[in-house]
């Protein structure tokens, strides 16, 4: 058995590659329509995910093709269907690399979950307007749509406690913040941490279409960017 992650509904406007959903509701959908698809349709997007992921060769997943409308229907390989992915979906970042770089991408938010605990804290992270390089203001989560700064990042590598702050130094969610940010910088975050984005983008808060976008939660256009810059 195979397995495999499938993502739901993308398109690719510059690549023109056809993509398609892959739900299981959708699934069933196009078997009533009487298309031959069998364990589900898989873009060519989520194909090359899936490689990356370990899945086997986009050749090695599809069995055959078929022309569907306007789109390409693919019979897939026996395989289960681990996760399906939509826009907007919040999704674990899971490369300490991605986590610091959307960390500092300038408009984050995200969740982290310590798995054994069940404690959760979800942070927003911006960077001073204009600045190339921070400083960066942390806030937390206080109430529904209610974020409180905690203190600030310096140098992209400091996280510093504000004492102006109303929650206080000792409080679990700066220390949380604290030990967080240092793990991902040292990149040895325990794996019973989990870093979660919202399905925004972490740069300008755009939601999330592509299968590598969720992954590590920077848009095409954003990643680009801050490729060119470095
Ligand atoms: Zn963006």
């Amino acid at each position: 058995m195979r397995h495999i992650k499938l993502f739901e509904d993308f398109t690719d406007p510059g690549m023109g590659i056809p993509i398609i959903n892959v739900t299981r509701e959708r699934l069933s959908e196009l078997e009533e329509e009487g298309l031959p698809v069998r364990t589900g349709v898989v873009g060519i997007e989520a194909n090359k995910m899936a490689e990356k992921k370990g899945a086997g060769k986009p050749l090695d997943v599809i069995d055959k093709i078929y022309r569907c409308g306007n789109r390409f229907a693919f019979e897939l390989k026996e395989m289960e269907i681990l996760e399906t992915l939509s826009p907007g979906d919040p999704h674990l970042i899971e490369d300490n690399k991605d986590r610091l770089n959307f960390m500092l991408a300038g408009n984050a938010r995200f969740t982290v979950k310590n798995t054994q605990s069940g404690n959760r804290f979800t942070y927003r992270v911006r960077k001073l307007q204009g600045s190339e390089d921070g400083p960066f203001f942390v806030s937390v989560l206080t109430s529904p749509d209610m974020y409180t700064f905690i203190g600030t990042v310096f140098d992209g590598k400091r996280f510093k406690h504000s004492p102006k702050s109303r929650v206080g130094q000792d409080a679990q969610s700066v220390r949380t913040f604290d030990y967080v940010f240092r793990h991902v910088l040292a990149g040895n975050l325990p794996a019973s941490i989990q870093f979660w984005h919202e399905g925004k983008c972490g740069k300008c808060g755009r939601t999330l279409t592509v299968p590598e976008s969720i992954a590590n939660g920077i848009g095409p256009e954003c990643a680009k960017r801050m490729r060119d810059r470095k």
